[in-house]
This record gives structure tokens, C-alpha cells and sequence, in this order.
């Protein structure tokens, strides 16, 4: 009876890994389809400075339309990282946001960086600083209106091969961002020493001040470190204005968050970016 029990344990274990695995296989199927079949798309966040009502960034964002509906980055990105498909997605929503803040970012109403997420995979991809080379080229956008962000814990779990790609993104010109930050534990002496241009507050912390007053000390540390390392600052997770009012209180004056915008198509983005610019004429 035992060995009966014990084979059917067996059985379930490869039964359940086999279900799991075929998910897997048909996920990653369906995403190999949604690159040919153009369902990969791209969105973007407007990030603002609060003290001046500017725009002065947009972040660039992910979608899959899958069947009608839209998948979020959260679920297919980490089957994508797994797969290696995020080089190829990766490559498509570099090239779309630079042909894409071309048209509508960098002209003679405004000039401000969009920024793209890279994920470590890609970072470590030997043919991205080709691709990123190969981005700017093509679609004429200069180093320094491209942003790349990148996520705290990612750049700590994989410090040596990090610093030497960041350090070729920043000889194109391209501008780096510490996304998620205060949630990786970084070190500081590192932080100090790669060629960081901004740091992104992570989202918890603009939730979590309030509740937890402990979270303040946090958000205000964060504003002083960059102060003190000559590095820009900007929250994100933004969604009322006593966050924003917060934050601006605190020396930091830019924000993005769904108080501002949500994610835009790029129509809607110049849309927006015309009324801000109306706005703050007739202001
Ligand atoms: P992230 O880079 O930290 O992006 C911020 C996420 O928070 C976005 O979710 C955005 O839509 C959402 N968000 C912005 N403001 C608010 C707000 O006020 N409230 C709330 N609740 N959420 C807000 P999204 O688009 O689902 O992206 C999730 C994550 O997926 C991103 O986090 C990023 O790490 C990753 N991701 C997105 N696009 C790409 C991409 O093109 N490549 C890679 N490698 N990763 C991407
Ligand atoms: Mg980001
Ligand atoms: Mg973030
Ligand atoms: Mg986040």
C-alpha cells in the first residue's frame, strides 16, 4: 500500500509539473504570435514636475493585447525574462519609444527624455549597447532625451556585470534610473560609484507614509541621499494630492503617478502634453 501511495504521489508530482510546463510552453507560444501579429504595444506615463505643473519625462510601458484583452507586464514579463523572448520585446519597445518621443517629445514645444525598462536579461544581453545604439540611430532621437531604468534589486544581485553595461549607456549620453527604489537594499558605497542619474521612490513608500510614519523617515532619507549625490529624485505610485503636496514639502518636485495620468496612448499623450502646454502659457 505504501508503495502504491508512493507511486501516485509520483504520478501527481509529474502530472502537476507537466500542466505547469505546457501553461508555459503555450504562454510563451502565444507571445511569439503576439510580436508577429503586433499585439505588443506601448504606452506612456507622463512624469511631472509638481512645483511648475511641467512635463518633464514620460515613462514608456509594456501592453499585450491578447485576444482582446490586455495582459500586464507583471504576468508575461518574468515568462518573457525566463524564455530570452524579452531581448526581442525588449528591442521592439526600445525602437518604438524612440521613433515614438521623435514625433512628439523632442521638438520645439518640448524637450524631455522618455525612458525605457530593461530588465537584467537584456541589460546582460551581449547585442544591447547595439541595439540601443541601433535605436538612437534609426529614429535620430539624441542620447539625452533616452532614459534607461532599471531596477534596484536587479542592479544588486548582479552588481559587476551591471556597472560595466551602465557604464556604456552612459557614454552614448543616455540617462540612468534607479527604479523601485529603497526596496533593494543598496549599497551605498555602490550607489556612489556607477553612473546613476536619478532615483525612482518606489511606490510603497508614497502609499505607505501615511500608516506607517516610519515610511516618512524613509521618503525624506531618499531625497537627501540624492540631494547630496547630485542625483535627480522622482516618486512614483503617485495617486492623491496630500501624496503630492507631501512630497513637494520634502524637497521632491517630481511625480508620476495615476494622480497626473494614467498610462497614455501616444495620441493621448500629445493630447496632454498640448493642454499642459496651454495651460502654462496662460498661466
Ligand atoms: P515600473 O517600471 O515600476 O512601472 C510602474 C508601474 O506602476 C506601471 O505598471 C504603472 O502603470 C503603474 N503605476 C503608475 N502610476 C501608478 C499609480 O498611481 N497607482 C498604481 N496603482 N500604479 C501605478 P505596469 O505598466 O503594469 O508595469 C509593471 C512593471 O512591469 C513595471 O514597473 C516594469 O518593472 C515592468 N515593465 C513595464 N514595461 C516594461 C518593458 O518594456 N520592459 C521591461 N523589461 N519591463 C517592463
Ligand atoms: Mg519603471
Ligand atoms: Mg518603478
Ligand atoms: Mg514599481
Amino acid at each position: 500500500a505504501a508503495k502504491s501511495a508512493g507511486r501516485n504521489r509520483f504520478h501527481f508530482f509529474t502530472r502537476a509539473l507537466g500542466v505547469a510546463a505546457q501553461e508555459r510552453l503555450q504562454q510563451e507560444q502565444a507571445l511569439k504570435s503576439a510580436l508577429q501579429n503586433q499585439e505588443i504595444y506601448v504606452e506612456y506615463q507622463p512624469k511631472v514636475d509638481f512645483s511648475s505643473d511641467e512635463l518633464v519625462g514620460v515613462e514608456a510601458l509594456v501592453r499585450w493585447r491578447r485576444n482582446g484583452q490586455v495582459v500586464s507586464p507583471a504576468q508575461f514579463i518574468p515568462v518573457a525574462e525566463d524564455s530570452g523572448q524579452i531581448v526581442e520585446i525588449g528591442r521592439h519597445v526600445l525602437r518604438t519609444a524612440c521613433r515614438d518621443a521623435c514625433e512628439v517629445l523632442v521638438g520645439p514645444l518640448f524637450s524631455v527624455p522618455v525612458a525605457v525598462n530593461v530588465s537584467i536579461r537584456q541589460l546582460t544581453d551581449p547585442g544591447f549597447i547595439g541595439d540601443l545604439k541601433a535605436a538612437l540611430a534609426e529614429s535620430g532621437l539624441p542620447g539625452h532625451a533616452l532614459e534607461i531604468e532599471v531596477t534596484e534589486s536587479v542592479l544588486m544581485q548582479n552588481m559587476e556585470a551591471a556597472a560595466e553595461v551602465l557604464g556604456k549607456i552612459k557614454a552614448l549620453g543616455v540617462r540612468i534610473a534607479i527604479d523601485d527604489f529603497g526596496t533593494g537594499y543598496s549599497s551605498l558605497a555602490y550607489l556612489a560609484s556607477l553612473p546613476v542619474d536619478v532615483l525612482k521612490i518606489d511606490k510603497f513608500f508614497v502609499d505607505a507614509y501615511a500608516t506607517h510614519p516610519k515610511n516618512m523617515a524613509v521618503i525624506t532619507a531618499i531625497i537627501d541621499l540624492a540631494q547630496h549625490l547630485r542625483l535627480d529624485v522622482i516618486a512614483e505610485g503617485v495617486e492623491t494630492r496630500s501624496q503630492a503636496d507631501f512630497l513637494l514639502a520634502h524637497g521632491c518636485r517630481c511625480m508620476q503617478g495615476f494622480y497626473f495620468s494614467r498610462p497614455l496612448s501616444l495620441a493621448a499623450l500629445q493630447e496632454y502634453a498640448k493642454r499642459m502646454q496651454t495651460e502654462l502659457l496662460r498661466a
